[in-house]
């Protein structure tokens, strides 16, 4: 009773539309959940590469790569992604990994993987944040999923707030350096499930998972939320 009445004075509402949740809605109502933009990528029977392993294609071997969703820079997308990263809405990133890793847990892509790794913060970034948004998809993609994640497995060790001023090239050799493994152990011969908030370029995730593979992980595959 008590609940029903905290509900009655401060209804929890969208992270999409800011309108009030009804009974049993979680986080993203039943109108935006209809209306976000699914890539589908894991309904791929004929295993053809998708767009987003094409990408990747010539690059790094990676064995496979889903977005749940294609990115929006306005609307929806833009703004689940804003309040995951900057809104505190934890919860909404472990909501978004539980009903990813379902989906893919339906199409048996549990099976394919031995561990979750999300892509670290840099430690500064992550004491002024206090939490790490990739981690928060890392949980419920591992809760669905049942899969053991680590969020100490990989590091970022270099600090690249002052990315905006370097040329191109520059900014690639400063994210190329930017992470190693810290746990070799924990991801030698593992088949490693990389995960992150959005794709944008690629390179995020290009340099993590040559990390992985370097120290030994027997395969990578990349899983985000937004896929530009
Ligand atoms: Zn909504």
């Amino acid at each position: 009773m008590f609940e029903d009445l905290l509900a009655l004075l401060f209804p929890e509402t969208c992270y999409g539309c800011d309108k009030a949740l009804g009974k049993g809605e979680k986080c993203i109502c039943t109108d935006c959940s209809i209306k976000l933009p699914y890539t589908n990528f894991h309904q791929n029977d004929l295993h053809e590469l998708n767009p987003l392993e094409r990408r990747f294609w010539g690059k790094v071997p990676v064995k496979y790569a889903f977005s749940y969703l294609h990115f929006e820079s306005k609307g929806r997308v833009q703004r689940l992604l804003h309040r995951l990263k900057y809104k505190g809405a934890q919860d909404l990133g472990e909501h978004i990994g539980k009903q990813y890793g379902y989906q893919l847990a339906e199409h048996k892509y549990n099976l394919q993987f031995d561990l979750i790794v999300p892509v670290p913060l840099h430690k500064i970034k992550l004491r002024k944040r206090g939490y790490n948004q990739s981690d928060c998809f890392a949980t419920g993609l591992a809760e669905a999923m049942q899969l053991p994640w680590n969020a100490k497995a990989l590091a970022r060790t270099t600090y690249t707030s002052t990315q905006t001023s370097k040329t191109r090239f520059d900014r690639w050799q400063n994210v190329e350096q930017v992470f190693m493994v810290n746990l070799p152990d924990e991801v030698k011969d593992k088949r490693v499930l990389l995960v992150d908030d959005v794709l944008t370029t690629g390179a995020t995730l290009e340099a993590c998972a040559v990390a992985l593979l370097d120290a030994g992980a027997a395969e990578v595959s990349i899983a985000t939320i937004a896929a530009a």
